[in-house]
């Protein structure tokens, strides 16, 4: 027999997956890491799952004790499994700015969900972070993650994402591909990777509105470089303790349209439904073709499932009220006439 003896096991050994149509133009393979074949169709949930396991070993989280987290949802869901696995309850932080689907989830899983103000500085007492830490003060035997700076989240990468990629193309990999919002999946990712092979290149993908280029290129904190994009997952107003700037050798900032409309394209031409950062990554890669060569293997590791967003991207309406969808119809123009 084949059993799992709860959902949690089947965490993990996602498979690669070759791109074709959207990376005609380059000059090398393109693989995906499709993390959406995870139980809560996200890569978050190796880092939430690892998360859970350090702060039990440690008695951080204590039997019936309360996971309190700002999540996006993606981390959410997966601390939601474990929580429903493991006995906790949960209570997450959010921003206006998220699908409505991804809420939904959380409050299907028996989460708790506060929606809390997008553009207010981290510090301000509506942020998401700051509600956070003040019900983490409040709540008896309550554990705030805090998955920006808990060094877990990394960890989590370091031992199963990392070594999965190196397995699975025989140690090939010379490209690694990440959008980058916590920093976790870029950084123990790449560490691993550059362990095995030093060669092995690191790029992160960052969106306009977001700090991290700008400060891996000049070492500079600069609040000109904030402000509000449309983008999901990935970018950040803040440095977070997870991202490792040394093991990351470029960043390449991709705006919400290029993200959107190649979101759209992996669904129609590669059959792959995926988020908002999937498209970003690959638009990103895409950006970057003039440094490729003929025997690269390039991986990009996609976060999460494209039901979450059937609401925005996937939905015309929301497309064209953005001007989106100009580029999307040249699109399918192209296909068509194919
Ligand atoms: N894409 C999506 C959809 C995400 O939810 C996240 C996590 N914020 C990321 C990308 C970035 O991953 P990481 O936090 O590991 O940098």
């Amino acid at each position: 027999m084949d059993i799992k003896n709860n959902i949690l096991e089947t965490i993990g050994n996602t498979p690669l997956v070759q791109l074709h149509k959207v990376v005609r133009d380059l000059p090398c393979r393109v693989l995906m890491k499709v993390e959406t074949f995870n139980p809560g169709h996200s890569i978050k949930d190796r880092m939430a799952l690892k998360m859970v396991e350090d702060a039990e070993a440690d008695g951080r989280l204590q039997p019936g004790g309360t996971i309190i987290e700002c999540t996006s949802g993606n981390t959410g869901m997966g601390l939601a499994l474990a929580a429903c696995v493991r006995g906790y309850r949960c209570i997450f932080t959010t921003s206006d700015k998220q699908s409505k689907e991804k809420l939904d989830i959380l409050r299907a899983m028996g989460a708790e969900v506060i929606v809390c103000p997008t553009n207010v500085t981290p510090e301000d007492p509506r942020s998401y972070y700051s509600v956070a830490r003040r019900l983490s003060e409040e709540i008896p035997n309550s554990f705030w993650f805090n998955q920006y700076d808990n060094l877990s989240n990394r960890l989590a990468h370091y031992e199963s994402t990392g070594p999965e990629i190196w397995r699975q193309t025989d140690g090939q990999i010379t490209h690694l591909v990440v959008g980058v919002g916590t920093g976790g999946t870029i950084s123990g990712t790449g560490r691993y990777l550059k362990e095995q092979n030093p060669a092995v290149q690191v790029w992160g993908v960052d969106t306009y509105g977001s700090v991290f280029k700008k400060y891996h290129e000049t070492g500079e904190f600069d609040e000109k470089e904030i402000y509000p994009y449309i983008t999901e997952g990935i970018g950040e107003d803040i440095l977070p303790a997870n991202v490792d700037f040394s093991v990351i050798d470029l960043f390449e900032k991709v705006t919400d349209k290029d993200g959107a409309v190649m979101a759209r394209r992996l669904a129609r031409e590669e059959g792959l439904l995926l988020g908002y950062s999937a498209g970003s990554a690959v638009a990103g890669l895409l950006q970057l073709r003039d440094r490729l060569k003929p025997d690269d293997l390039v991986v990009v590791v996609i976060h999460d499932h494209g039901s979450r967003y059937i609401g925005k991207l996937y939905n015309d309406d929301w497309m064209r009220d953005r001007g989106f969808l100009d580029t999307e119809l040249r699109v399918r123009d192209l296909i068509t006439q194919k």
